[in-house]
């Protein structure tokens, strides 16, 4: 598993500054378990005293991203959030209800993407790979009813 000071390294190696609020969201990334947003990131580490500029949490992520140190994830509202990337070539699977995200390997697409290189004379570099649901947890919740 990524440590907090593989990922500073890594912004080191950028010939990015590493200065105190870029190292104080790299620490509350990796403290973190799970999907998260940048406003969520922002406003918990507003909500523990931090001084820290909304621009520079949104900076230290996009640099991230990048870096390929965290993954962006869309969710099926339209927005997105970002998780820790696990090694290797992986996906996610999104929970709807409580934004839980699960890692998985192996996806079968290379048949497909073969076949559509051929047919569109693509030459393909990559492709997105995105699940979403409701997890085993949730849906234990029972819904509440509308009348
Ligand atoms: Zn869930
Ligand atoms: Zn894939």
């Amino acid at each position: 598993m990524r440590s907090v000071s593989d990922t500073l390294k890594q912004l080191k190696q950028t010939g990015l500054r590493v200065t105190d609020p870029r190292i104080e969201v790299v620490k509350e990334i990796h403290a973190r378990d799970g999907l998260f947003t940048g406003e969520q990131l922002y406003d918990d580490l507003r909500g523990r005293g931090s001084g820290i500029g909304r621009a520079t949490v949104f900076r230290t992520i996009d640099v991230l991203v990048e870096l390929e140190i965290l993954d962006r994830v869309h969710q099926p509202d339209g927005a997105h959030g970002y998780v820790l990337r696990g090694p290797g070539h992986r996906h996610h699977m999104v929970c709807s209800g409580c934004g839980n995200v699960v890692e998985f390997q192996g996806c079968n697409v290379d048949e497909l993407i073969e076949n559509l290189a051929s047919e569109t004379n693509f030459r393909i570099e990559g492709h997105w790979l995105e699940i979403f649901g409701t997890c085993g947890r949730c849906q234990d919740i029972p819904q509440a009813s509308a009348d």
